[in-house]
């Protein structure tokens, strides 16, 4: 299906956009697809307060072991998406 081919892309996409990394290409594309997919944007602002949170409290690279914690809600929240999220293992 189209869509979740979509989705799983958004996903990859989403933490190289909340890290800066995105070329303006693709930050249009995410944006445009997190705007027409609730279950994307539900993941953005989890995400997204989860930096906030991070950033504003700890100052310091997330621990490792919250990075875990992490994968397996998202693994639970998004089965399909597996193990393959670049800088976050
Ligand atoms: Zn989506």
């Amino acid at each position: 299906m189209r869509d979740d081919i979509d989705c799983e892309q958004a996903l990859i996409l989403l933490y190289q956009f909340i890290d800066g990394e995105l070329t303006i290409e693709r930050r249009d594309w995410i944006t445009g697809h997190l705007h027409g997919c609730t279950h994307c944007f539900a993941a953005f602002d989890f995400e997204q307060e989860l930096r906030t949170v991070i950033r504003s409290r700890l100052q310091t690279p997330m621990p490792d072991a919250l990075r875990g914690r992490i994968m397996d809600a998202l693994q639970r929240e998004f089965p399909d998406f597996g193990g393959g999220v670049p800088g976050l293992h």
